[in-house]
């Protein structure tokens, strides 16, 4: 099935992200998280993919296993950045026979922690490039990522706006959004990318701040900003853990009430492979 259908029915739509565990940790722990997460009835999972392709079997397996023992739908995330055309061509051919139809298409950022990638056969600069040849290759179904404040590389929102627009006409179904903790920021976004003439499908992309600690790596990431309220939150429970981790469900969970009531598409939830927290989240919002 295609995940685009989901979102076709109308009622909004839960979906939720995990990571592959790295190189060298065992492989089954992910699947403790999954036990855990398929109570909550997600439409969808989606797997990450480290850029350079290092991990790269452990998403496929754990997109595939997630479909066939799991009975869910999955998604498996693919980055561009440092790949040639005929290893994506390859990994294409692997998830299909696979049997997963579903890609997020993404350019990746070159990773600070593996000096081993080879960048000498890179002919892939962005990720419409990989949209493009993903729709050439065969019966995929598309989803691709906007960033409400702009990409931290484009000097504008506006001119991103534009390389959305191109991304989104060369076959992507929906788009996910980076993370965000003020929902103006996601409202005034749709409005203009809208008016750009983007009508597919754009969900929220929401991430719990369960430690003060994430929220440095999340500004040094992808630069979102973070509001006055959470700032508050974060100083206030700095040295008391188990407090912030409440607070820092209690806010999401406001989040996505207040998305779901301004009639979302659905909620992306990036999950850090964290179970007990997300269940609190979907339990405290009435979905799944
Ligand atoms: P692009 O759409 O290629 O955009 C990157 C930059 O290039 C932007 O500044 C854009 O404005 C600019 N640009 C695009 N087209 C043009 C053009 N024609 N001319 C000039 N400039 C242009 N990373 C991972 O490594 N693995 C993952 O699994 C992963 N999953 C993600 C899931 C979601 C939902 C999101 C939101 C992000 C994810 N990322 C992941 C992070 C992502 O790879 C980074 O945010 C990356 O920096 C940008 O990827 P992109 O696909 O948006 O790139």
């Amino acid at each position: 099935m295609k995940i685009i259908d989901f979102y076709r029915k109308g009622a909004p739509v839960l979906s939720m992200e995990v990571f592959p565990p790295k190189k060298n940790y065992p492989l089954e722990t992910i699947f403790y998280t999954l036990n855990g997460l398929k109570k909550l009835k997600p439409a969808y999972i989606s797997v990450t993919y480290g850029a350079g392709g290092g991990n790269k079997d452990r998403t496929v397996e754990i997109a595939s296993r997630i479909k066939k023992e799991y009975g869910i739908e999955s998604q498996a995330h693919l980055t561009c950045i440092g790949h040639s055309k005929s290893q994506v061509s390859s990994i294409l051919d692997e998830l299909l026979e696979e049997d997963i139809h579903n890609v997020m298409a993404l350019r990746g950022d070159i990773p600070q922690d593996d000096p081993d990638i080879d960048f000498s056969k890179q002919e892939y600069r962005y990720a419409w490039e990989l949209v493009r040849d993903i729709r050439a290759k065969g019966d995929f179904g598309i989803a691709a990522a906007a960033h409400p404040e702009g990409h931290p590389e484009c000097r504008r929102l506006s001119e991103d706006l534009e390389h959305l627009k191109k991304k989104v006409d060369m076959g992507v179904d929906f788009l996910i959004t980076q993370l965000f903790f003020d929902n103006r920021i996601f409202y005034d976004f749709i409005e203009k990318a809208q008016k750009k003439g983007i009508n597919c499908p754009i969900v929220p992309g929401i991430m719990p701040v369960l430690n003060s600690r994430q929220i440095r790596r999340i500004i040094y990431l992808c630069g979102a900003s973070i509001p006055a309220k959470l700032l508050k939150l974060v100083d206030k429970y700095e040295n008391s853990p188990l407090d912030m981790e409440k607070a820092g469900i209690e806010y999401a969970s406001q989040q996505v009430a207040d998305l779901i009531a301004n009639k979302v598409p659905g909620i992306h939830l990036y999950t850090m492979n964290k179970t007990e927290q997300i269940s609190q989240i979907v339990k405290n919002v009435g979905l799944g």
